[in-house]
């Protein structure tokens, strides 16, 4: 935490073209986070978690109107040169990265919700991402889907896992073992998956 703390303190120089790591670190905070602690105690780049991995952020101010953010190997992120306070940039890149992972989750919760509803043979009423506390998806009486925007960090097969287990519920309302039979109907594999997402899950909480 110490780094954290005097990321916060210190100046974004002007002139500088970029924050410092420790400055970057207040993202992983600001998403309740930190990666696996270093072995050494060499400073590690600061990254934050997509689909499973993490990502460094390389952040670089550039002729651009509004914080742009492409991820490659990296996250490459190009901020306006105007902004030079360090809280208010800090507080741009959070923002930004949390609309840019909402939308990423929409795309995959929509993917996931298609293919699977289809083999199952179900229709959800609507599908939406939740920010709920203490689950990562619901099926709602309406038949609405409801899956957890954050699951956009764990492993792509964890967030699929969680949009097959809700719409299977669609038609058993249980945890039976007819349930697991038809979940298994379009995920054969759903037990290695839910491990997948309780080893994210104990990673993260
Ligand atoms: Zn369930």
């Amino acid at each position: 935490m110490a780094g954290v703390s005097q990321g916060l303190v210190s100046k974004w120089e002007r002139g500088r073209d970029s924050p410092s790591e420790a400055e970057l670190r207040m993202l992983e905070v600001a998403f309740g986070e930190s990666p696996p602690a270093p072995g050494t105690a060499k400073a590690e780049p600061a990254k934050l978690q997509y689909r499973g991995r993490w990502l460094i952020l390389d952040v670089q101010a550039g002729p651009v109107a509004q914080i742009e953010i492409h991820c490659r190997s990296k996250f490459h992120v190009v901020v306006p040169e105007a902004l030079e306070d360090l809280a208010r940039l800090l507080e741009a890149i959070r923002a930004a990265f949390a609309d840019w992972l909402r939308n990423r989750a929409e795309r995959d919760l929509f993917r996931f919700g298609r293919h699977h509803q289809a083999r199952l043979g179900v229709e959800a009423k609507a599908f939406r991402l939740s920010q709920a506390k203490r689950r990562w998806g619901s099926c709602g009486r309406d038949g609405v889907i409801r899956v957890h925007w954050r699951l956009i960090q764990a492993p792509r097969v964890a967030m699929e896992y969680v949009v097959a287990h809700e719409l299977a519920h669609l038609v058993h309302r249980n945890h039976s073992p007819a349930f697991w039979l038809k979940l298994a109907e379009t995920m054969p594999e759903w037990a290695k998956a839910k491990e997948l997402l309780e080893r994210w899950e104990r990673q993260v909480s």
